[in-house]
Order: C-alpha cells, then sequence, then structure tokens
C-alpha cells in the first residue's frame, strides 16, 4: 500500500498523472503516498501543495523503491525505473504496449508488473477508470479548437450589417469517443458538420449532435465484441476515399479520429483528396501517433499541402492539460480503490479479476496480457 507518483518518460507531456486532491483520496484510503519532487510544476503545483495533502516528497524516486510497491505514471516505466524495479513492484500507467513491444519483453525479464490504464476493458463498471476515453473526450475538444486557430473563416454563421458570414463546413471523420467530442464541438461553434463511421451503430450518435452522418456503402464493416471497429479490407478503404473525396473537397475544416484497436491507423485521406480542399482549409491528423490517417501529416509537425495546412499534433489532450490530469487523476483513483481492501489495508490485482485480465501486461515473468502477440 505504498505508492510513488512519478511523471513519465514524456518531459514534454504538461500533464500530472494525480492532483494533489486526488492523492489525498489515496492517503484517506490507507495509503503512503510519495510524490517525486516536482510532479506538479508545469501546472503550477507545488511540493508543498501535495505535502499539504498528506503526501511525502523524494527527489531521488529510484532511491526510495525499497520503500514502495505501486508507481503510478502517465506512461510506461522509465529505462531508469525499469532497471531500479524488483519483482514485487506493479507499475501503472498508458503502456503503449503495442508500440513498445521490445520495452515488454524487458519488464517481462525483469520480473516487474505492469498494468495498463490503456487496456482497460470498455466495460460498465470500468467505465470510471478509462483512461483512453477520458483523454480521447479531450483531444476531440482539441482538435476542433486547433483547427478553428488556423483557419482563416469564422466557424458560425453570422449576419451582420456588413453582410453575411457562411458557417464553416466541418469533417469529422471516425466518431468514436474523439469524433464525437469533436462534432460536439464543431456544433457548438455552429459549423455545419458531417461526419463519417463504418461502425453502423453511430448514425444514430452523429446525429442526435446535430451533425449529418455521411452514407457509404462499404459492404460488409462491422465492430469487435469490445466495441471496436473491424479493419476494413483494402478494397474498401478505396471505396470509403473515392466517397469521401466530394465531402473534403467541400470542407473547410477536416478532422480525423479513425483508428483501428492495436493496428496501424488506416491511411484515409490522401494527396490527391487534399489538393482539392479549398485553399486556407485545415485538416487535424487526430491519428498521428498511430500511423496517421492523412498523408503527408507529420508528427507534431504542421506542414502546408497545396494551401492546406495539415496539422499532426501528438496527444492533443495536454493542449488543456489541467483538466486532463484532473480527469487521469479521478481515473487513477477510481481504478486503485476498486482494488484496495479495507481488511488488509492494501490493494490486490487479483489476476482473476476481468479488470485486472484485460490490463495486466507483465507478471511474475510473464507476458500475460492476451492482446499482445509477444509471447
Ligand atoms: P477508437 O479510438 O478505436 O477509434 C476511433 C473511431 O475510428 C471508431 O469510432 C472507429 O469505428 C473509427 N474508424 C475505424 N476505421 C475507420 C475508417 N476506415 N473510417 C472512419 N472511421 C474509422 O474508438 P473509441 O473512440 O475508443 O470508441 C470505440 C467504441 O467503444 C465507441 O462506440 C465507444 O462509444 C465505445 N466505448 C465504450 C466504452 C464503455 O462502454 N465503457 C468506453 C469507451 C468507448
Amino acid at each position: 500500500n505504498k505508492v510513488l507518483v512519478f511523471k513519465s518518460q514524456d518531459d514534454k507531456d504538461p500533464r500530472v498523472p494525480l492532483l494533489p486532491e486526488e492523492a489525498r483520496k489515496l492517503c484517506q484510503l490507507g495509503c503512503k503516498v510519495w510524490v517525486a519532487a516536482g510532479l506538479g510544476s508545469s501546472l503550477g503545483i507545488s511540493n508543498e501543495d501535495y505535502e499539504a495533502e498528506g503526501c511525502d516528497i523524494t527527489s531521488a524516486p529510484t532511491e526510495v523503491l525499497d520503500e514502495i510497491d505501486i508507481v503510478l505514471s502517465l506512461g510506461p516505466p522509465s529505462p531508469d525505473m525499469a532497471a531500479a524495479y524488483k519483482a514485487h513492484h506493479v507499475h501503472i500507467g498508458s503502456l503503449n504496449a503495442f508500440q513498445n513491444g521490445d520495452q515488454v519483453r524487458e519488464w517481462q525479464d525483469r520480473g516487474f508488473t505492469t498494468i495498463a490504464l490503456d487496456f482497460i476493458p470498455r466495460t460498465t463498471i470500468a467505465q470510471k477508470m478509462d483512461v483512453l476515453s477520458s483523454q480521447a473526450n479531450l483531444v476531440g475538444y482539441s482538435a476542433v479548437i486547433v483547427a478553428c486557430y488556423n483557419l482563416n473563416k469564422l466557424a458560425p454563421m453570422m449576419m451582420t450589417p456588413s453582410g453575411t458570414i457562411q458557417p464553416a463546413r466541418f469533417f469529422i471523420l471516425g466518431a468514436g469517443v474523439a469524433g464525437l467530442q469533436a462534432i460536439a464541438t464543431a456544433r457548438r461553434l455552429g459549423a455545419r458538420v458531417d461526419a463519417y463511421d463504418p461502425r453502423p451503430d453511430v448514425e444514430e450518435q452523429v446525429k442526435s449532435l446535430g451533425a449529418r452522418f455521411i452514407q457509404i456503402k462499404l459492404g460488409e464493416t462491422g465492430q469487435t465484441k469490445d466495441g471496436y471497429a473491424k479493419a476494413l479490407k483494402s478494397d474498401q478503404i478505396r471505396e470509403q476515399q473515392i466517397a469521401m473525396a466530394e465531402y473534403c473537397a467541400s470542407s473547410d475544416v477536416v478532422i480525423t479520429t479513425a483508428q483501428v484497436f492495436g493496428k496501424k491507423a488506416p491511411k484515409l485521406i490522401t494527396r490527391e483528396m487534399i489538393e482539392r480542399m479549398p485553399h486556407g482549409s485545415v485538416i487535424v491528423d487526430g491519428a498521428v501517433e498511430s500511423g496517421g490517417n492523412v498523408e503527408g501529416s507529420i508528427a507534431d509537425g504542421l506542414v502546408k499541402v497545396h494551401g492546406v495546412t495539415i496539422i499532426g499534433y501528438r496527444n492533443l489532450a495536454c493542449r488543456v492539460a489541467h483538466d486532463a490530469s484532473q480527469m487521469h487523476s479521478n481515473n487513477l483513483v477510481n481504478f486503485l480503490s476498486h482494488f484496495w481492501v479495507p481488511d488488509s489495508q492494501a490493494f490486490a490485482f487479483n489476476p482473476a479479476d476481468e479488470i485486472i485480465q484485460a490490463s495486466m501486461v507483465t507478471h511474475q515473468g510473464n507476458i500475460v496480457s492476451h492482446r499482445l502477440n509477444l509471447h
């Protein structure tokens, strides 16, 4: 029940995994919470703020590990931490395990336990712990704000004595958690919004937000039992591109959020389609981290192609780091509280529990995740 909160490998990430108020909730459960010095500095939160909530501060996290059972983080263990962990340590964070196969094998060899917050199952009971959803929601919001900031037009219709401005046209591709929030945000700003997703269930959700759902006949599409889209075949992707080209050509903003769980994101917007878009229009590639939906998008870059601005900023949730940290902290506290056993005053991550079954990646020298093909 001794917990250390540690930032992450990525120094540029301004989010904080656990805010002071949520750290207090863990202390109230009965945990002893250590916090790495400077943890909250990107949000103006001081070490004293954590101390005031009952936490201890350490400026040398690897040196206090002997006293620690569980490490909470935004991401995977840093190389220093991974080298310092002993077999009894449990690291909890978004591990990005599909992209970090070599590291997963290293964690297995080192024998410590890793729990991937980005593998939390899409079940009702786990919804409040679902980091992927809480952050994707903010990605959708930020994608619209970033697009508007780079667009030389207004989003809403405006009728003024100087003339009438037509609303901007948005096309949102992929209507999962991020896409639906992008639709809602663009609608709140008064834009006209079209959207497409190959999962048939999504049409009603898109329409309920006041957007138009684009019908594209691709033959059989569908979703897995976990609610994720099935990957389309290459001829279906081609059909989709042909059908979407017209919508892209008449859009001021295209926001793509199309993902297939555990796979590279489908490349859906081609250079040809981009060249037909209006001068000054903007594309935000919200899938850039998993390979990108847009030809020519660059991770963390802004490029102009034929007068079209293509934005590939990674982790757009970082642009609203305060609220992203708040949601992450809530997710973490909800996760940990679920596994707290008051009688023994300790956490029990039972491998038979359905949330642990889905999210545990390495344990006792084994790769236990059935989602990874690394055995
Ligand atoms: P995701 O991030 O895996 O993918 C984003 C979207 O891309 C999905 O809607 C997917 O259908 C879409 N997509 C895939 N291929 C595409 C293509 N070729 N063209 C256009 N779009 C394409 O998905 P997500 O946001 O994690 O959500 C997946 C589903 O799971 C949603 O229905 C969501 O509501 C559901 N969900 C349920 C829970 C829960 O019950 N606890 C929690 C989170 C999400």
